[in-house]
């Protein structure tokens, strides 16, 4: 019956991607207008020798870019290791913005695809790649249309050449948003996360050396290399390098992508980005990093927020996606929601994941908030799971019992 389910969900959109009901595409700069501003200028001078790749992975280094998919691994480290490999290569990009609270992709995408675009053709040039592979969630139509336009668009241009770009539609699986699960669904198979090592910068799709990247890496390529790495790192808070955006959603005045500097804090977002809270609201607490990055209390909104400064709590920033609680939310019911996501998107593959969410679901609905089982529980699923769903699935869970102890005495 499942099956029967999901094929039916997936013929309903493709109907929606086909044209039978069209999406709304916004308006975005296209082709014609982005070449106009000097787009795909670099991607010539790239080609023509006068940068090499070690050029600008250094500048993406100097730059302080990081994989903003959620990992934060440096951009230019990656670029090194996958271009001394041998061929054939690929690169792949993970547009499977599944975190719940995440939609900046989304938001580039549908404004300024090609600045996203160049990025890629840069990188698979640095590479020598030999093919790009995007995958994007299915549950964004506009910009599904909008990629097939402007790739076809960059064909007939002659400005894709050698190196093809092959667009990929996620079928709304969360775990296809980690890196080797999506490749394993780009290869047709099951998306199920990978045993690492081998890591994919090594023995990546179709066994092959592969660079992966998130969506917002590659779009500031450009900009980095034109405008300069110190221009981009510079716009930094407290020592930290660059922009970021930020998906801010919940009890906020005035949610949305915030385009921000790394290492701004909770409280700076709030006032100077979100325009404070939703009137009649008191600020509580908020998830620094979508479902998987826990839950931080007011009381710490006043930590810098990029990757490592949230560790020493038991929480991350992974893709930087905000979600603001007020006074008149359960924390405890918060904890469920998102246990109870964790348990639906487990893969099945490993037991500690899909046994552990589905019992920790269990205690939390019953009301059985015991902290033996549920710090036995946690344990287990995080030492013992293959990928991170598993290992961070029970964060929310602990910052609830660290950080809203009278919630969880209730
Ligand atoms: Fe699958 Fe969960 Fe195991 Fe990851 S941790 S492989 S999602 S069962």
């Amino acid at each position: 019956k499942r099956a029967i389910d999901n094929a039916s969900e997936v013929s309903v959109r493709s109907a929606l991607f086909e044209g039978t009901s069209d999406p709304v595409v916004p308006d975005y700069i296209k082709l014609d207008a982005y070449r106009e501003a000097g787009g795909y200028k670099l991607l010539e001078r790239v080609r023509a020798g006068e940068l090499d790749a070690a050029a600008i992975a250094d500048k993406a280094l100097e730059a302080g870019l990081r994989g903003l998919g959620g990992a934060g691994f440096p951009t230019g480290t990656k670029w090194k290791i996958v271009h001394d490999l041998p061929a054939p290569k690929y690169l792949t990009i993970n547009g499977d913005e599944g975190e719940p609270g995440t939609f900046k992709d989304r938001v580039h995408l549908e404004r300024d695809p090609h600045r996203m675009l160049e990025g890629a053709l840069i990188a698979a040039h640095a590479i020598s790649a030999a093919r790009i592979y995007l995958y994007m969630r299915d549950e964004y139509p506009a910009v599904l249309r909008i990629l097939k336009t402007e790739i076809e668009a960059l064909r007939e241009a002659g400005i894709i050449t050698t190196i093809d770009i092959e667009l990929r539609r996620g079928a709304g699986a969360y775990i296809c948003g980690e890196e080797s699960a999506m490749i394993e669904s780009i290869e047709g198979k099951r998306g199920l996360p990978r045993h690492r090592p081998p890591y994919i910068a090594q023995v990546g799709l179709f066994g092959r050396p592969t660079l992966n990247h998130n969506i917002e890496t590659l779009f500031w390529i450009r900009d980095i290399v034109e405008k300069g790495s110190e221009w981009f790192a510079s716009h930094g808070r407290r020592g930290h390098k660059g922009y970021r955006s930020f998906s801010v959603s919940g009890r906020v005045r005035d949610p949305g992508v915030k385009m921000a500097p790394a290492g701004i804090t909770m409280n700076e977002l709030l006032a100077e980005y979100c325009g404070g809270m939703e009137e009649g609201h008191v600020f509580k607490g908020y998830l620094p990093g979508g479902a998987s990055g826990g839950i931080l209390p007011a009381s710490l909104a006043d930590e810098p927020l990029d990757f490592g400064t949230l560790d020493k709590y038991g929480c991350f920033i992974g893709s930087h996606a905000i979600v603001v609680f007020s006074d008149q939310d359960d924390m405890r019911d918060v904890a469920l929601n998102l246990m109870r996501f964790f348990k639906h998107e487990s893969c099945g593959q490993c037991t500690p994941c899909r046994s552990g969410t589905e019992k920790m679901e269990h205690l939390l609905a019953a009301g059985d908030w015991d902290k033996t089982k549920i710090t036995d529980l946690d344990e287990v699923m995080r030492s013992a799971s293959i990928c991170g769903l598993g290992q961070a699935a029970s964060n929310p869970v602990t910052s609830v019992l660290k950080f809203f102890p009278e919630e969880f005495e209730k």
